[in-house]
């Protein structure tokens, strides 16, 4: 099947071999690696992807959830254009839409108070915890084993894993009610804040439980401490993010957290971040009353602000939010059906989802660790052998096996995802159980 890949993909593989003269690895987003190259993209347009090699592909991977809005959809396009010809890119003032979309934003989540842009999920999430530290006058924090928070923030197998000063922060096991509560009460007086994601993104789609996401939320206000939810990727899982109380059954959970992080589909597909909550804690950032500083030459770019009104107020409404996220369930739960009695287990929740493959039939999903397998293991040579007999099927699907849907996606299509799995299941019987 490598083989097959190599030969079926020369474009994609001379674009690498010169790519790799330029950038480390080959590319400038460590996530799209692949062994043994990255299958090179040319265009996209509504559910579909093109690549270099003429190959076409019904995108089931969705920018990693960023790109709900598929290719090219008229809306944005026209927005696009207009806001060049009638309005000019950065104009380096304050505009009416920066504050529309931070009044958008503040209807769909009543926890956000005030809030702010900034340019990613990253920035986001930076901010957010400069103002608890400010705050507070402290500065650790506490996050999760297996937790993604930006380039930057990355939190897995047991370290802090990039760039970020050990020393800050506090790992906790995620999903793990005791302990969490256990180690909150412990550091009072001693952390900032707790920052958490409602459903572990990158870390394999993985709720959080109710009763874990609860408890933080309930220790941190007992503790003085700052609950800081990310929603940078699990907004789109419900019109106010899985904070809000019209949910997926699995997370039934009506959170208020002191400070919320956004980013990736808030603005149709331009670059953003967000960050917002109580607007005491937000007064940080308030120049008539601090001297501290949040600043940045694009924080509220014309393109991301008036493209940020039109994709949640016409295009991501509630409305197709419940509706994508429905479609997603059913998908999902097709999904788990054929990986029953099978060594694939299958996470998410709503339109994202993860396909996992682990070493027993009844092996459980509740962390990282359920799902951290060696390299030259057989999950991880069944992972890239779906990737590549998806691939060749015409399906465009992640490396680590995560899906997310683009809005356009039928029901027909993602029937066709599944069968394209059931022949997978079926091929490779003799590893993945029956
Ligand atoms: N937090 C979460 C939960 C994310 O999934 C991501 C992006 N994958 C980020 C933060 C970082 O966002 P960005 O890539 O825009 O910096």
């Amino acid at each position: 099947a490598r083989q097959r890949y190599i030969d079926r993909n020369p474009g994609s593989k001379k674009l690498h071999e010169e790519a790799l003269e330029n950038l480390p690895g080959g590319n400038t987003r460590s996530i799209l690696h692949a062994d043994p190259f990255p299958i090179c993209l040319q265009r996209g347009f509504g559910n579909r992807l093109v690549d270099v090699d003429g190959h076409e592909y019904l995108d089931f991977v969705g920018d990693m959830t960023a790109g709900v809005y598929g290719h090219s959809h008229p809306v944005i396009q026209e927005a696009l254009i207009s806001t060049m010809r009638e309005k000019g890119l950065n104009l380096g003032g304050t505009s009416a839409e920066e504050n529309q979309f931070a009044s958008i934003i503040r209807h769909r989540i009543p926890s956000i108070q005030k809030l702010r842009f900034c340019n990613s999920g990253t920035e986001a999430n930076l901010y957010a915890l400069s103002i608890a530290r400010h705050f507070t006058g402290l500065s650790k924090v506490i996050v999760f084993e297996g937790a993604y928070h930006g380039g930057v923030l990355t939190f897995a197998h047991g370290v802090a894993a990039n760039n970020v000063d050990k020393q800050d922060w506090i790992l906790a096991k995620y999903n793990d009610v005791k302990k969490v509560k256990k180690l909150l009460a412990e550091n009072k007086g001693r952390v900032a804040a707790v920052l958490v994601e409602g459903m572990q993104g990158a870390g394999g789609c993985i709720p959080g439980s109710a009763e874990f996401l609860h408890a933080i939320q309930d220790s941190a206000k007992e503790n003085g401490i700052i609950f800081i939810l990310d929603e940078v990727m699990t907004f789109r899982l419900a019109p106010g993010g899985v904070q809000s109380k019209i949910l997926h059954p699995q997370l039934g959970i009506a959170l208020n957290p002191d400070l919320t992080t956004l980013g990736k589909i808030i603005a149709g597909g331009m670059t953003i971040g967000a960050f917002g909550g109580r607007a005491d804690l937000l007064s940080v950032y308030d120049p008539r009353i601090s001297m501290v500083q949040h600043s940045g030459t694009f924080n509220n770019n014309s393109l991301a602000m008036v493209i940020g009104c039109k994709a949640l107020s016409i295009i991501y409404t509630p409305e197709i939010c419940i509706e994508l996220n429905k479609l997603g369930d059913m998908f999902r739960e097709r999904l788990q059906l054929l990986a029953k009695e099978k060594k694939m287990k299958v996470t998410g929740v709503g339109s994202v989802c993860n396909i996992h493959f682990v070493r027993t039939i009844a092996h459980e999903i509740c962390g990282i660790e359920d799902i951290t397998v060696e390299p030259g293991s057989s999950e991880t040579v069944l992972k890239d052998l779906l990737c590549f007999h998806a691939l060749e099927s015409g399906f465009w699907i992640s490396r680590r096996g995560m899906l997310s849907l683009v809005i356009g996606t039928t029901k027909e299509e993602t029937d066709g995802f599944v069968e394209m799995i059931q022949r997978f299941l079926s091929e490779h019987q003799e590893f993945v159980g029956s």
